[in-house]
């Protein structure tokens, strides 16, 4: 059996004609970058989260980086960011010359909440960068009221966590009450990434920003085109960050079927988590009442100090796993004179030595499952 950790392929092959009729047109209209493409993509995206405003990049980390330059901080300024995550949000604070603020995260989500921030906090604290990790939402109303009563801005990273709709409670939390938000809509800046591996991934790079406000829409449009608005006239100092033509021709194909890719995980994740019920050792995801889980990873608990056995064990049962992520960002030798532990960061250490990602995109069958499943039971079990 040829178990693949994504299987991009596969899931080209199913849309064949639709991205070769797109690609093949891009090609032969002599337009590369920027073009009619972009602002169908980013109307799209529009439509589909409920954000104001699409700014498309090119990837997800110039996404987080041009979000912070817009709140225009000063250097040695402090942003909160988890210290288990993807590295990109606590390397575009440190770019700016500004300090990320690592705090620890909740051992049942992954994900920080307005308590792990709160330790963060001090006179520097400027802003917030909540990650929205493996597929599920934080928990964005206390984080937003926690971000109000400080002054704080807050960036999401929503990389991998596209399409999650996150539960509105009732005001005061949220003037512009509707039962549910899209994930990215609920900060001040969204930022995501369309890395071909992301739930809606492109075949190279790209990125967005998103944004309900106005004044916010403009500065990142600026920034994301060398500063200016009008062709050199540049007002700030910005960035050359655009999405190819080619790549917004395939996210317009490919963000027709989203919901389906979405479906997908979701019922492999089901699979996953009615088969391995009850094994011994090992935890599988937790789903937060207010969010739904897009399951870009299915990443479950392996309890005992047992993680890298099991790991070893499944890859030469011809599983490929992995492990995000495999250290704490504050052990990390790139952070270790340029960031501050906000509080002790003892659940992102124990996640860190626990945590084993399974075989997780759209291809999966059924039949895989069941061999993962059995594998895991008959080395946690006998
Ligand atoms: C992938 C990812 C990014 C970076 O996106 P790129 O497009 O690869 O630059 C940022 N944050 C998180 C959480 C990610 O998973």
């Amino acid at each position: 059996m040829n178990i693949q950790l994504v299987d991009l392929k596969g899931q080209y092959t199913k849309i064949q004609q639709e991205i070769d009729a797109a690609v093949l047109q891009v090609v032969r209209s002599g337009y590369y970058i920027n073009g009619a493409e972009v602002d169908t993509f980013a109307e799209a995206l529009r439509n589909y989260t409920g954000a104001k405003h699409v700014i498309p990049c090119s990837n997800g980390t110039d996404a987080l980086q041009m979000a912070l330059m817009a709140l225009e901080l000063k250097p040695g300024d402090e942003v909160i960011v988890p210290a288990f995550t993807y590295v990109a949000p606590a390397e575009a604070i440190g770019l700016l010359g500004l300090m990320p603020v690592m705090v620890d995260v909740d051992p049942d989500s992954f994900n920080v909440t307005a308590k792990n921030i709160e330790k963060g906090i001090s006179a520097k604290t400027k802003a917030i960068i909540a990650v929205h990790l493996f597929g599920q939402s934080c928990d964005m109303a206390s984080i937003m009221a926690l971000a109000k009563r400080n002054h704080l801005y807050v960036i999401e990273d929503n990389a991998q966590s596209i399409g999650a709709w996150y539960t509105i409670p009732p005001p005061p939390l949220y003037d512009d009450w509707k039962d549910k938000k899209q994930t990215g809509t609920l900060g001040h800046i969204g930022c995501t990434s369309f890395f071909p591996t992301k739930n809606l991934g492109c075949y190279g790079d790209g990125g967005a920003m998103m944004t309900n406000g106005d004044d916010l829409a403009q500065k990142l449009t600026m920034i994301a085109n060398h500063g200016q608005k009008q062709k050199y006239h540049h007002e700030v100092l910005g960035c050359n960050s655009r999405l190819d033509t080619l790549q917004a021709a395939i996210l317009n194909v490919k963000l027709k079927h989203l919901d389906d890719y979405t479906a997908a995980r979701q019922k492999a994740a089901q699979i996953y988590t009615q088969g391995l019920k009850g094994v011994e050792g090992i935890v599988t995801p937790k789903e937060m009442s207010f969010s739904t889980h897009v399951y870009h990873q299915y990443t479950i608990k392996v309890e005992g100090g047992k993680r890298d056995a099991l790991k070893h064990y499944l890859a030469e049962q011809g599983i490929p796993t992995m492990i995000y992520y495999p250290s704490p960002l504050q052990e990390q030798p790139a952070f270790k004179y340029i960031a501050r532990a906000g509080e002790p960061l003892t659940v992102a250490k124990e996640l860190s030595q626990s945590v084993l990602s399974l075989p997780m995109h759209t291809e999966l069958t059924a039949e895989q499952q069941t061999y993962i499943i059995d594998k895991i039971k008959k080395y946690q079990v006998g």
